[in-house]
């Protein structure tokens, strides 16, 4: 699950076509070669409606706010279904950009051109092609009869790449509230600290290639808060035996079961056998708490920062 460092909030697409998913894998042996560029053709909130949750056959690998926040839907390894044709985005990022002012003219804010501009040199500096104009497509210059990406933005396409050229090396460290750094992988390296909050839990759900990726341990049960302090961030105490607990954790214990460690109910539950079973995968004392900071939580980081757990 690759996405910019710039990223500053992920929204996989939730909605399904016809009961799948709503991108593709790309062709084999494609290179990401350039951006194609979109407008939501809408001021509020509808456009990532329905490009996240809503099941029309619509996704993205971007979608940028008009006050500039940088939202990864769909990661970059797959085919958004966004320009026309499956063709248009094989070797395609492709952005969706919501609109400040309405139809004729479709504005898109400063901070979205400011976010659009330090995406292009992003990409294009992480994939190895030269951010020109060239390889930046607004929609309607595959052919296709639309207005996208909108009379404002079209000609301001030149200005774009002008500015994310000149940006060279330089993209990070604007407006992410928590952009990690990538690896030469593309993959986020977390730090090693021993206390599980949401970076830690993001990335073992990318790991265990969840469908939501969103750093949230849910519905877990408040009877082992206290004894968990190393759970830090993202963990929401409030569930209630039998409403299924976390996936992501009822992911990990069927793959604890699998390797002979996790004897309990696969119930989404972090509690003490499931984090005996975790200690004893990794090695580490098995006292069935996490301590803050727990040396199991920092073997589980190192572990999660080989992609493998
Ligand atoms: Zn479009």
């Amino acid at each position: 699950m690759v996405y910019s460092p710039l990223t500053n909030e992920v929204m996989p697409p939730t909605g399904r076509y016809k009961g799948g998913k709503k991108w593709s894998a790309r062709p084999k042996g494609v290179r990401i070669n350039g951006l194609n560029v979109h407008h939501h053709a809408a001021t509020n909130d509808s456009g990532i409606r329905r490009l996240v949750t809503s099941n029309d056959p619509a996704s993205a690998n971007y979608i940028i706010r008009n006050n500039g926040s940088l939202i990864g839907s769909v990661p970059e390894e797959y085919r958004a279904w966004t320009t026309s044709a499956y063709a248009n985005d094989d070797d395609k990022i492709t952005v969706e950009i919501q609109n400040e002012t309405g139809a004729p003219e479709w504005r898109i804010s400063a901070a979205a051109m400011d976010t659009l501009i330090r995406l292009y040199a992003d990409i294009a500096q992480r994939h190895r092609f030269a951010p020109v104009r060239a390889s930046l497509k607004g929609h309607q210059e595959y052919g296709v009869a639309t207005a996208c990406p909108g009379p404002y933005l079209l000609p301001r396409l030149d200005d774009v790449a002008r500015k994310a050229a000149a940006l060279g090396g330089v993209v990070s460290g604007g407006g992410g509230a928590s952009a990690p750094t990538p690896t030469p992988s593309g993959q986020a390296k977390l730090d090693v600290d021993g206390k599980w909050g949401t970076g830690t839990t993001t990335r073992l759900q990318q790991v265990l290639d969840m469908d939501v990726v969103d750093g949230e341990v849910s519905r877990q049960s408040a009877t082992w808060r206290d004894d968990n302090p190393g759970c830090t961030t993202g963990w929401d105490w409030t569930g209630k035996t039998g409403d299924g607990g976390s996936p992501t954790i009822r992911r990990h214990q069927e793959i604890l079961r699998d390797r002979g460690r996790y004897k309990g109910a696969i119930d989404g539950k972090a509690g003490p056998q499931y984090f005996t079973a975790l200690q004893q995968d990794l090695g580490t004392k098995a006292d069935g708490e996490l301590w803050k900071p727990s040396t199991a939580v920092e073997a589980l980081q190192e572990r999660l920062n080989t992609g493998r757990i």
